[in-house]
């Protein structure tokens, strides 16, 4: 008799469809989000974390072990140092600063993103930073810096500038994982932070 209920499934919301200016859509995508094989072994994904309003946005590559298992970016060890560099400078994570990765799933095994995840992944990155409206972008590692930079050139090559990301000033730092490897390399990064607060004072 055309009483039944019509039931619709609704497509699920992808990246590049998102309007601007929306948060709740942008936390039900990722979610959401089967746009790359990552969605099959992830254990959730993970959004990013902090002021969303905040002048000092952070970007890493992607979720590791306990970043899969908790839902929060760098809550492992390469976290806890960038808890400590942050402090070093007088920040705080969820104080004016957001954290979040180039990949919203962990790659098994935590092997390098592909090519393919990280251009599936980057418009839910973009939507952030243009939702945030950071003063400034600190690029941690290579992928953070050549995606956001379109670029191939390596982290030593890029340190020390100033670089626009969408009209957002962005420097480019080591990966914290990284740093726990190559010990002689945290001083380096401290130079950057410090240009960082520098950078920051003169916007
Ligand atoms: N490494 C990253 O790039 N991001 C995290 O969230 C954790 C480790």
């Amino acid at each position: 008799m055309g009483l039944a209920p019509l039931w619709r499934l609704r497509s699920r919301p992808s990246a590049a469809k998102l309007a601007d200016g929306d948060w709740i859509a942008l936390k039900q995508a990722v979610p959401a989000c089967t746009a790359c094989g990552l969605h099959k072994s992830r254990t959730q994904t993970v959004f990013g974390v902090g002021d969303e309003k905040a002048q000092w946005m952070l970007i890493g590559e992607a979720p590791g072990a306990e970043e899969d298992r908790l839902g929060d970016p760098f809550v492992g060890q390469a976290g806890r140092l960038l808890d400590n560099m942050l402090a070093a400078i007088g920040l705080k994570r969820g104080d004016n600063v957001y954290i979040a990765n180039v990949l919203k799933c962990r790659p098994p095994g935590n092997r390098n993103p592909e090519p393919d995840e990280v251009a599936k992944c980057t418009p839910f990155l973009k939507q952030q930073i243009s939702l945030i409206g950071p003063k400034l972008i600190i690029a941690m590692g290579r992928f953070a810096a050549q995606t956001l930079l379109a670029t191939d050139a390596s982290i030593s090559s890029m340190r020390g500038r100033v670089y626009q990301y969408e009209g957002v000033p962005l420097i480019v730092t080591y990966h914290p994982a990284y740093l726990l490897r190559n010990l002689p390399d945290k001083a380096k990064s401290w130079a950057d932070l410090v240009f960082a607060k520098r950078t920051m004072a003169a916007l």
